[in-house]
């Protein structure tokens, strides 16, 4: 039988919808709406892209944007510059400096740039203060796309206590936050890497399964137990067509967007894992979405707690 869809793309429009009234109440108490700033660096086309989005699902929120561009030759000081006067803010909740920067910008500039970021108006959940938070299972700002995906598992009814959960990933943003927010929902966790032994089948022990891996169909059918939850988080765009049509039927409407376009973008589990599992997010429209409307989630939290004090 054929996994269950989880509809990522769904449960953020209902997260969307229920920061309306806090937006709506904020601006009649204290007259303004939450403010994002968000800090680019460089022309990444990706990096283009997923700001784009970020500033017009805000927008359409009812949360202000402003969009500080940094050009690609410029040096680290003029994104510490950027983060430091939004920080000051007084009408700025949240400060995001999308990744990656230049590589020029040097090996240590990510954390550098997320050391200079205000806890307050971490939106992202990077801080170490923020994080330590995550880690003793205090209120925080916590990394978007994890808590994104317990929304979804929240919301979908799927049982995480006592659930055997496996996260493939261990980045700072998705796998490390993933598992410590499964593990204060109480499952059991294993968290799995690149130097992991026998990967399939430590996955294959997971009643909920995340891949946060990065490499196009890499979870196929054999790391699923029948009926696990399988949460899709990787994005990657494909454009080598043997590979495309290996993993999808001929008349599957991904060749077709294939064809039209010459790249698709696929997740981290091979279409095949939907024969095997019970319940899945798909790629586009599973945990993508759900990113944003957390950001947008925390942009709120963040501006609450601002005011209240
Ligand atoms: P990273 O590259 O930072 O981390 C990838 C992780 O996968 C690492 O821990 C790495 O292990 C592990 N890994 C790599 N190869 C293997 C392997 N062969 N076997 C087991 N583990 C392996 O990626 P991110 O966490 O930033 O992102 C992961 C994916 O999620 C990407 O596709 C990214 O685009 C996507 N993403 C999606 C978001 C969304 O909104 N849906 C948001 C953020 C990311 P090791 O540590 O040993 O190197």
């Amino acid at each position: 039988m054929a996994a269950r869809i989880l509809d990522g793309a769904a449960v953020a429009a209902a997260i969307r919808g229920e920061l309306k009234p806090r937006i709506a109440k904020l601006q009649e108490r204290f007259g303004r709406t939450p403010g994002l700033g968000i800090v680019l660096a460089g022309h990444d086309p990706a990096s283009e892209i997923y700001v784009r989005n970020k500033l017009r699902t805000a927008g359409e929120a009812g949360i202000r944007t402003e969009l500080i561009r940094v050009s690609e030759e410029a040096d680290l000081s003029h994104v510490l510059a950027a983060v430091t006067a939004l920080n000051c803010r007084d009408d700025i909740d949240g400060v995001l400096v999308q990744s990656p920067l230049p590589g020029a910008m040097g090996a240590d500039a990510e954390t550098r740039v997320i050391d200079t970021i205000d806890p307050a108006k971490d939106v992202d959940g990077f801080t170490p203060a923020n994080v330590g938070l995550l880690v003793q299972n205090r209120p925080g700002l916590v990394a978007c796309t994890p808590s994104g995906v317990m929304e979804l598992l929240e919301r979908e009814g799927i049982a995480i206590a006592g659930a055997r959960a496996v996260v493939i990933g261990r980045s700072d943003i998705v796998g490390k936050p993933m598992a410590l927010l499964l593990l204060h929902r109480h499952a059991t966790v294993t968290i799995c890497h690149s130097r992991t032994r026998d990967l399939p089948a430590v996955a294959r022990s997971a009643d909920i399964l995340v891949a946060a891996i990065g490499k196009p169909a890499f979870v196929t059918p054999d790391f699923v137990k029948p009926g696990a939850v399988v949460i899709d988080v990787g994005i990657n765009p494909v454009s080598d067509g043997a590979r495309v049509r290996s993993w999808f039927p001929p008349d599957s409407p991904r060749l077709a967007a294939f064809a039209k376009h010459g790249s698709i973008t696929v997740g981290d589990a091979h279409p095949g894992v939907a024969a095997v599992a019970g319940a899945m997010t798909p790629v586009p429209g599973g945990v993508g979405p759900l990113t944003i409307a957390m950001l947008l989630a925390n942009t709120v939290r963040a501006a609450e707690a601002r005011l209240r004090t």
